[in-house]
């Protein structure tokens, strides 16, 4: 079955899905986007993702394609087209098809596009193993509060990951860890949680923030500081977050197994609860 795809203003068959050569997303990666996971065919953390995705379009000076509550409807709609019970929605918006310029087009549309990925996304082998984590040198540009299209280090990074027999990598700026490649990064030590503040070093997760919420409601301590990959090697376990893979647990960080190798405690705890509760509020 071709798989319904969303493109500025119309559900198409996926064959038909189609955005113009001229798009600023495709030559500028002039573009940003969400994934909002789906669990039992509802969208988890929506309002969270539709906040960030005004933030985003709001920092690069980028109109809007509809309202909020326009968006939901797609989503949903989407959803049901594709009778979706697990898996994700991905959004993305770009400034529009204008001839090629480095000055921001004026009176161009915006693009909008989404589209579905069944998944299993709860019952997780990499969630029940745990990741292997190699650090690699943070070299991206300096405004990752945005979520931009530009993947292309991330994507690098997982491939030295890879190709290093790991599963994951997390970057390092200046001696500390900014995040994961496509996450962010924990590590837990004595029972506190630690994780980096927010500012523009990193991308301000969704997960992150109902993470550590529902982590202080379970009166577990959380730090939110740089940390070091010597102190990740050095804790008693780690995980990542994200939309897509909920809390991942850490096994070892370039090569130094944490605790006794397999999923952590504090993280096994957290993915249950993170499950448990947006679940409940899922729209
Ligand atoms: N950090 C980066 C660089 C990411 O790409 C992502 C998700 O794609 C995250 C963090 C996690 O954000 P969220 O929890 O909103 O998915």
């Amino acid at each position: 079955m071709s798989r319904t795809v969303y493109v500025n203003g119309s559900f198409v068959p996926e064959e038909d899905a189609k955005v113009s050569v001229f798009d600023r997303g495709f030559l500028f990666a002039d573009g940003v986007y969400e994934v909002t996971s789906v669990l039992g065919g509802k969208l988890i953390d929506f309002a969270g993702h539709a906040k960030r995705l005004e933030r985003s379009l709001n920092e690069l000076d980028m109109a809007a394609p509809c309202t909020m509550d326009e968006l939901l409807k797609i989503h949903r709609e989407l959803v049901r087209l594709n009778e979706v019970d697990e898996g994700l929605v991905y959004l993305q918006v770009t400034r529009g098809a204008a001839d090629r310029d480095f000055v921001f087009p004026e009176g161009v549309a915006p693009t909008l596009v989404l589209f579905t990925q069944s998944k299993t996304l709860i019952d997780s082998p990499a969630a029940k193993k745990g990741a292997k984590i190699i650090s690699i040198e943070d070299i991206r540009w300096g405004r990752r509060d945005i979520k931009t299209v530009q993947l292309l280090y991330p994507s690098m990074g997982k491939m030295m990951a890879k190709a290093a027999g790991a599963d994951d990598a997390w970057l390092v700026e200046d001696g500390f860890v900014t995040e994961g490649t496509s996450n962010n990064a924990y590590i837990v030590k004595n029972g506190r949680i630690i994780t980096r503040q927010l500012s523009t070093d990193i991308l301000h997760g969704i997960t992150r923030a109902a993470v550590l919420r529902f982590a202080r409601e379970a009166q577990m301590e959380v730090e939110e500081r740089p940390f070091t990959i010597e102190e990740a090697m050095d804790a008693d376990e780690a995980f990542t977050t994200s939309a897509s893979a909920f809390v991942m647990p850490v096994v070892s960080v370039d090569g130094a197994e944490l605790g006794d190798g397999t999923p952590g405690p504090v993280a096994k705890r957290l993915r249950e609860i993170y499950l448990d509760e947006s679940q409940k509020v899922a729209v």
